[in-house]
Protein backbone atom coordinates (compact mmCIF):
# COMPACT_ATOMS: atom_id res chain seq x y z
CA UNK A 1 0.00 0.00 0.00
CA UNK A 2 0.83 3.52 -0.49
CA UNK A 3 2.23 5.42 2.22
CA UNK A 4 2.24 9.27 3.10
CA UNK A 5 5.65 10.17 2.40
CA UNK A 6 4.82 14.05 2.71
CA UNK A 7 7.34 14.48 -0.51
CA UNK A 8 5.85 16.43 -3.24
CA UNK A 9 3.66 14.66 -5.72
CA UNK A 10 2.71 14.84 -9.25
CA UNK A 11 -0.21 17.40 -8.65
CA UNK A 12 2.62 19.64 -8.00
CA UNK A 13 3.90 19.08 -11.28
CA UNK A 14 0.01 19.85 -12.33
CA UNK A 15 -0.10 23.35 -10.70
CA UNK A 16 2.77 24.28 -11.83
CA UNK A 17 1.66 22.80 -15.40
CA UNK A 18 5.01 21.67 -15.98
CA UNK A 19 2.58 18.51 -17.03
CA UNK A 20 -0.38 19.47 -19.23
CA UNK A 21 -3.86 18.48 -17.23
CA UNK A 22 -7.89 19.40 -18.52
CA UNK A 23 -8.44 22.58 -16.32
CA UNK A 24 -11.90 23.03 -15.27
CA UNK A 25 -11.42 25.89 -12.97
CA UNK A 26 -9.22 27.89 -11.20
CA UNK A 27 -8.47 30.63 -8.75
CA UNK A 28 -5.47 32.18 -6.60
CA UNK A 29 -6.20 29.05 -4.32
CA UNK A 30 -7.58 25.68 -5.40
CA UNK A 31 -7.14 24.38 -8.95
CA UNK A 32 -9.44 21.73 -10.68
CA UNK A 33 -8.30 18.89 -13.76
CA UNK A 34 -9.85 16.09 -15.03
CA UNK A 35 -8.92 12.84 -13.80
CA UNK A 36 -6.21 10.81 -16.16
CA UNK A 37 -8.37 7.83 -15.03
CA UNK A 38 -11.78 9.00 -15.38
CA UNK A 39 -14.63 6.81 -12.94
CA UNK A 40 -17.80 8.76 -14.52
CA UNK A 41 -18.21 10.74 -17.41
CA UNK A 42 -17.15 13.99 -14.87
CA UNK A 43 -14.43 13.12 -12.83
CA UNK A 44 -12.85 15.98 -11.87
CA UNK A 45 -10.45 16.75 -9.11
CA UNK A 46 -9.84 19.94 -6.33
CA UNK A 47 -6.84 20.69 -5.04
CA UNK A 48 -5.41 23.48 -2.87
CA UNK A 49 -2.81 24.77 -5.06
CA UNK A 50 -0.50 25.62 -1.59
CA UNK A 51 -0.56 21.90 0.26
CA UNK A 52 0.72 23.17 3.41
CA UNK A 53 0.65 19.68 5.34
CA UNK A 54 -2.50 19.23 3.90
CA UNK A 55 -1.43 15.41 2.15
CA UNK A 56 -4.49 13.99 3.39
CA UNK A 57 -7.57 15.12 4.96
CA UNK A 58 -6.83 13.31 8.53
CA UNK A 59 -3.94 16.06 8.47
CA UNK A 60 -5.89 18.70 8.92
CA UNK A 61 -5.73 20.94 11.50
CA UNK A 62 -8.22 24.07 12.43
CA UNK A 63 -5.74 26.59 10.52
CA UNK A 64 -6.62 24.68 7.34
CA UNK A 65 -10.87 25.73 7.93
CA UNK A 66 -10.80 28.55 5.32
CA UNK A 67 -9.27 25.73 2.16
CA UNK A 68 -11.14 23.32 3.35
CA UNK A 69 -14.47 25.45 2.75
CA UNK A 70 -13.15 26.59 -0.52
CA UNK A 71 -12.32 23.13 -2.05
CA UNK A 72 -15.46 22.26 -0.79
CA UNK A 73 -17.22 25.57 -3.04
CA UNK A 74 -15.06 25.05 -5.78
CA UNK A 75 -16.74 21.28 -6.07
CA UNK A 76 -20.36 22.66 -6.03
CA UNK A 77 -18.67 25.92 -8.97
CA UNK A 78 -16.94 22.21 -10.87
CA UNK A 79 -20.43 20.51 -10.67
CA UNK A 80 -22.34 23.49 -12.26
CA UNK A 81 -19.56 24.05 -14.93
CA UNK A 82 -20.03 20.75 -15.89
CA UNK A 83 -24.47 20.33 -15.84
CA UNK A 84 -24.17 17.88 -13.12
CA UNK A 85 -25.50 19.83 -10.45
CA UNK A 86 -28.74 17.34 -10.15
CA UNK A 87 -26.38 14.48 -9.46
CA UNK A 88 -23.10 14.37 -7.91
CA UNK A 89 -20.78 12.69 -5.16
CA UNK A 90 -17.73 14.36 -3.74
CA UNK A 91 -15.36 11.79 -2.53
CA UNK A 92 -11.81 12.35 -0.29
CA UNK A 93 -9.88 8.83 0.33
CA UNK A 94 -7.92 9.52 3.29
CA UNK A 95 -5.35 6.80 3.76
CA UNK A 96 -3.77 3.84 1.73
CA UNK A 97 -6.91 1.54 3.08
CA UNK A 98 -9.18 4.05 1.61
CA UNK A 99 -7.49 3.86 -1.86
CA UNK A 100 -5.59 6.79 -1.48
CA UNK A 101 -2.57 7.25 -4.06
CA UNK A 102 -1.46 10.63 -4.41
CA UNK A 103 -0.71 12.74 -1.28
CA UNK A 104 -1.51 15.86 -1.69
CA UNK A 105 -5.31 16.43 -0.72
CA UNK A 106 -7.57 16.22 -3.58
CA UNK A 107 -11.79 15.95 -3.56
CA UNK A 108 -13.10 14.00 -6.76
CA UNK A 109 -16.43 15.33 -7.94
CA UNK A 110 -17.95 12.83 -10.10
CA UNK A 111 -21.56 12.33 -11.69
CA UNK A 112 -22.99 12.16 -15.34
CA UNK A 113 -23.86 8.31 -14.43
CA UNK A 114 -26.06 6.57 -11.87
CA UNK A 115 -23.81 6.08 -8.93
CA UNK A 116 -24.03 3.37 -6.59
CA UNK A 117 -24.26 3.16 -2.73
CA UNK A 118 -22.71 1.40 -0.34
CA UNK A 119 -19.61 2.31 -2.86
CA UNK A 120 -16.95 -0.27 -1.47
P1 LIG B 1 -6.59 8.95 -4.98
O1 LIG B 1 -6.53 7.49 -5.36
O2 LIG B 1 -5.32 9.39 -4.32
O3 LIG B 1 -7.81 9.29 -4.20
O4 LIG B 1 -6.77 9.74 -6.34
C1 LIG B 1 -5.69 10.14 -7.11
C2 LIG B 1 -6.25 10.38 -8.49
O5 LIG B 1 -5.30 11.10 -9.24
C3 LIG B 1 -6.56 9.10 -9.27
O6 LIG B 1 -7.95 9.06 -9.58
C4 LIG B 1 -5.68 9.19 -10.50
O7 LIG B 1 -6.30 8.71 -11.66
C5 LIG B 1 -5.38 10.67 -10.58
N1 LIG B 1 -4.11 10.99 -11.20
C6 LIG B 1 -2.90 10.45 -10.89
N2 LIG B 1 -1.94 10.98 -11.64
C7 LIG B 1 -2.54 11.90 -12.44
C8 LIG B 1 -2.05 12.79 -13.45
O8 LIG B 1 -0.86 12.84 -13.76
N3 LIG B 1 -2.96 13.59 -14.05
C9 LIG B 1 -4.29 13.55 -13.74
N4 LIG B 1 -5.10 14.38 -14.40
N5 LIG B 1 -4.78 12.73 -12.80
C10 LIG B 1 -3.92 11.90 -12.16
Amino acid sequence: ANADSGAPTIFDKIIAKEIPSSIVYEDEKVLAFRDIDPQAPVHVLVIPKFRDGLTQLGKAEARHGEILGQLLYAAKIVAEKEGILDGFRVVINNGSDACQSVYHLHLHVLGGRQMKWPPG
